[in-house]
């Protein structure tokens, strides 16, 4: 968005490639519809992915209980699977595009450059040795263990979901469903991400119980997701190792400030959400949409003030902090019943009301406060606003009409 405008932007990637497992693969709706504005949805889907419009949460069996995408009113009404490395190595390559864009694989960035309280570039590490980037704005979007974080001296306030994660992989068979799946029984909880060739499983134990979960073995481990998930006790013994899972440890965290001058930080270098939500990537690039359309005009201008990336923190703060309060409500009231061996776990029936059940899909399709990008979507969003209060206007008129009649009446 930046380099389309002009605006020279360098973006500096520790690693040599964009392969990261140990991620999510979801690009929502408001994710989609941001390509869209760019004009690069139609060509993101070309690329190969799988479409999640049906949720059948963990656990809801038999209760009938879905939640459907279909009915959101946007032109993406699900969610596309890719995998982010795709993703990445796709919206990278169209930045390269513009010749303002430069992207640096293999940088490692290791310092901030500072003079007089301001930050003015970074230096970082590559195979050929040091180098600096001098910069008016040093946007920190490196993740969860964020150097720059570390660097600019902020302390993240941390709050603990009350699970870890043991990551593996089992194969897919042509006659698997599609897109993401729940498993949830006897004190565990599985879910299950459909990629191209197998499935991306996310075990997950309570929090601390990794030692226990190893200590009693692999086999233990194979007949737990066997019993979990019975589909796939056909192919559990693909399971053979240790070295086969990977544990993540689950943390959620964030900011109380997010800039410094000539530092801001996004995504989840602001605010580590739990993975419950399913939607760390959404903020991330709702952050980095509102950062673009707040700060083109003042990085044009040459000038970027504390009080132009207080505006970004403002703007994004607060959704993100809704989001996670209701995200911690689910871990305490459903994720923990459900690691419970004793607990009894089942879905609250309120969440199958009409009006309730469209809330989810809303809230997983778009969070709160999608962003849009300015330009292109201020005349849809005109537009948009124009029907909105025209609406409005008709149905308080109406309303004036009929409280007249009665009051004849009366
Ligand atoms: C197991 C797991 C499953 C998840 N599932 C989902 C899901 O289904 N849906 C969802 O929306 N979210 C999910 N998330 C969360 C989601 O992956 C993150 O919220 C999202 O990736 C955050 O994006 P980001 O750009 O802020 O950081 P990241 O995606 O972490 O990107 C940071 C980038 O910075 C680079 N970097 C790091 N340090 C440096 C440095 N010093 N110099 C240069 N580059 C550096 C890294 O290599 C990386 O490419 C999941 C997370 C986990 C751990």
């Amino acid at each position: 968005m930046l380099a389309r405008k002009g605006i020279d932007v360098t973006l500096l990637e520790s690693h040599l490639d964009f392969d990261r497992d140990f991620r999510g693969d979801t690009l929502h709706p408001s994710i989609l519809e941001v390509m869209d504005e760019l004009g690069l949805a139609d060509r993101l889907l070309q690329l190969p992915h799988t479409k999640l419009s049906l949720v059948a949460p963990p656990a809801a069996a038999g209760s009938g209980l879905r939640f459907d995408l279909h009915d959101l009113k946007t032109r993406f009404p699900y969610v596309a699977m890719m995998p982010q490395t795709r993703f990445l190595a796709f919206i990278t390559s169209e930045a390269q595009r513009f010749p303002s864009f430069r992207l640096v694989m293999g940088a490692r960035v290791e310092e901030l450059l500072e003079e007089d309280g301001q930050v003015r570039g970074v230096r970082y590490r590559a195979h050929d040795g040091w180098h600096e980037v001098r910069a008016l704005l040093v946007v920190g979007t490196n993740g969860r263990f964020s150097r720059l974080r570390k660097l600019a001296g902020f302390e993240p306030i941390a709050s603990s979901p009350p699970m870890d994660v043991l990551w593996l992989r089992l194969s897919r068979k042509p006659d698997d469903p599609h897109g993401l799946m729940g498993r949830f029984g006897g004190g565990r909880a599985l879910i299950f991400l459909e990629r191209e060739d197998h499935w991306q499983i996310g075990y997950i134990i309570g929090k601390g119980t990794y030692h226990e979960v190893h200590a009693a073995g692999v086999e233990t481990l194979r007949q737990a997701i066997a019993e979990t998930a019975p589909d796939f006790a056909d192919r559990v013994a693909e399971l053979k190792d240790w070295k086969q899972v990977s544990m993540l440890s689950v943390e959620a965290n964030r900011l109380t400030r997010w800039y410094r001058p000539g530092l801001l930080l996004l995504g989840d270098a602001a605010h580590v959400m739990s993975p419950a939500g399913g939607n760390g990537i959404n903020y991330a690039v709702m952050d980095a949409v509102a950062a673009a359309n707040l700060l083109t005009a003042p990085l044009q201008a040459g000038q970027v003030t504390v009080a132009d990336l207080a505006r970004v923190q403002r703007r994004r703060e607060w959704p993100t902090r809704v989001i996670e309060a209701l995200v911690n409500v689910m871990q305490d009231r459903l994720l923990k019943a459900a690691l419970d061996p004793k607990g009894s776990f089942t879905f609250p029936s309120f969440l199958g009301w009409p009006l309730v059940r469209k809330l989810p899909p809303l809230l997983f399709g778009f969070g709160i406060l999608p962003e849009h990008v300015k330009d292109e979507a201020r005349r849809g969003q005109t537009q948009a606003l124009v029907g909105r209060w025209g609406a409005a206007l008709v149905v308080t008129l109406a309303a004036g009409w009929v409280i007249r009649q009665l009051l004849r009446k009366f």
